[in-house]
């Protein structure tokens, strides 16, 4: 046993100090980024937020609202072939530019992606995506995938330490997914005792990608806008996003009403529901490590995205970034044992 005594961080330990700024307006502000690959020859150009790939959240109509933004979106593995077919021949290049088809490390999953990335070839990105990247088998897939798709950008997590970054990157990933444990409806710290502040796990892994010449994704444990600022300014590349855009509109899970109010069921991909859903049950050696909540309508993606982005923009403002790129470069995080003034909350 060994304790490392260094104090990690979550976004609620710090605030980002505001600095001398030339910027007159958020207008001027640019939050897209343009990204090439450690592997593969692609060139990505967007607003680097995405869409989980739950399947209450990473949906086909998630996709089209924020497509239209240059936004991404990690679409969950379980819609069929038909349905992607139905929504693939329809939907613009712009869409298919922004999203990722995601996949376990099961051979059916395996054989889908395969089947729908020949289909649409304009598809870019696949995301790998296993609670616990730690595992020797995962490492194995992830090269398998890299050799079936040498063209494809490869998305693969979730770890959240430097060395596991550094081995996912060399077993051929491009993007490094990051987070274990902070998720909204996550409950594994819970049952497991597992996990890792989100912040620090950025940083440190962000620092591991990029001495590489890889990229992360920041995944889970954004609440507001402001989480994502931080998240950006502690050198995140991408940012994942579940409960912020859970209870749309174009979000999944069933619309329910309750004395008159409207609500959405949410989920997470490990909690009893997902595993009734979509494999039968939970199985006996195994324990739930999701919550199932129901979260207030919010109505059309579109209102939060756009407060979302607002925010980023005013953050950048804040600190004199005329571009997102430079959020990291010009962020200054202040230790804080405060947050905002919760006196009409
Ligand atoms: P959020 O943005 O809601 O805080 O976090 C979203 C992330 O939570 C997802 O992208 C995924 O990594 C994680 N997640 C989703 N479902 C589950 C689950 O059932 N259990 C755990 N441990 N994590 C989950």
């Amino acid at each position: 046993m060994r304790i490392e005594n260094d104090l990690k961080l979550g976004f609620k330990d710090v605030m980002i100090r505001p600095k001398r700024s030339t910027l007159k307006s958020r207008s001027q502000v640019n939050l897209e980024r343009e990204f090439t690959f450690l592997h593969s020859n692609i060139v990505w150009k967007g607003i680097p937020i995405m869409a989980a790939n739950m399947d209450t959240v990473g949906t086909f109509e998630i996709a089209k609202a924020l497509g239209k933004h240059n936004m991404f979106t990690a679409i969950h593995k379980h819609y069929t072939i038909e349905e992607w077919r139905d929504f693939a021949s329809k939907a613009d290049e712009k869409i298919l530019r922004n999203l990722a088809v995601s996949t376990g490390t099961g051979k059916n999953d395996s054989n889908k992606v395969k089947q729908i990335l020949t289909e649409f070839p304009s598809i870019n990105f696949i995301c790998i995506d296993v609670a616990n990247g730690y595992s020797e088998h995962f490492v194995n897939f992830v090269q398998k995938m890299r050799k079936n798709h040498p063209n494809k950008v490869i998305i693969a997590g979730n770890v959240v330490t430097g060395e596991m970054v550094e081995e996912l990157l060399l077993a051929g990933a491009d993007i490094i997914k990051v987070g274990i444990g902070p998720g909204s409806v996550c409950t594994t710290r819970v049952k497991t005792g597992v996990g890792y502040p989100q912040l620090s796990a950025i940083i440190e892994c962000a620092d591991a990608a990029h001495g590489m010449g890889g990229q992360i994704i920041s995944d889970g444990g954004c609440k507001t806008p402001g989480d994502i600022a931080k998240a950006f300014g502690g050198s995140a590349d991408f940012v994942m996003l579940g409960g912020m855009l859970a209870g749309h509109k174009e979000s999944g899970g069933n619309l329910i009403e309750k004395d008159g109010k409207k609500y959405k069921i949410f989920y997470g991909m490990s909690s009893e529901t997902a595993m009734n859903k979509h494999v039968g049950g939970v199985a006996e050696y195994r324990a739930s490590e999701g919550k199932t909540v129901e979260v207030p309508y919010r109505g059309k993606v579109e209102d939060t995205i756009i407060d979302i982005l607002g925010g980023i923009r005013s953050t950048c403002t804040y600190v004199g970034a005329s571009r997102l790129k430079e959020l990291t470069k010009r962020t200054t995080f202040i230790r804080v044992q405060e947050q905002e003034n919760q006196i009409y909350s």
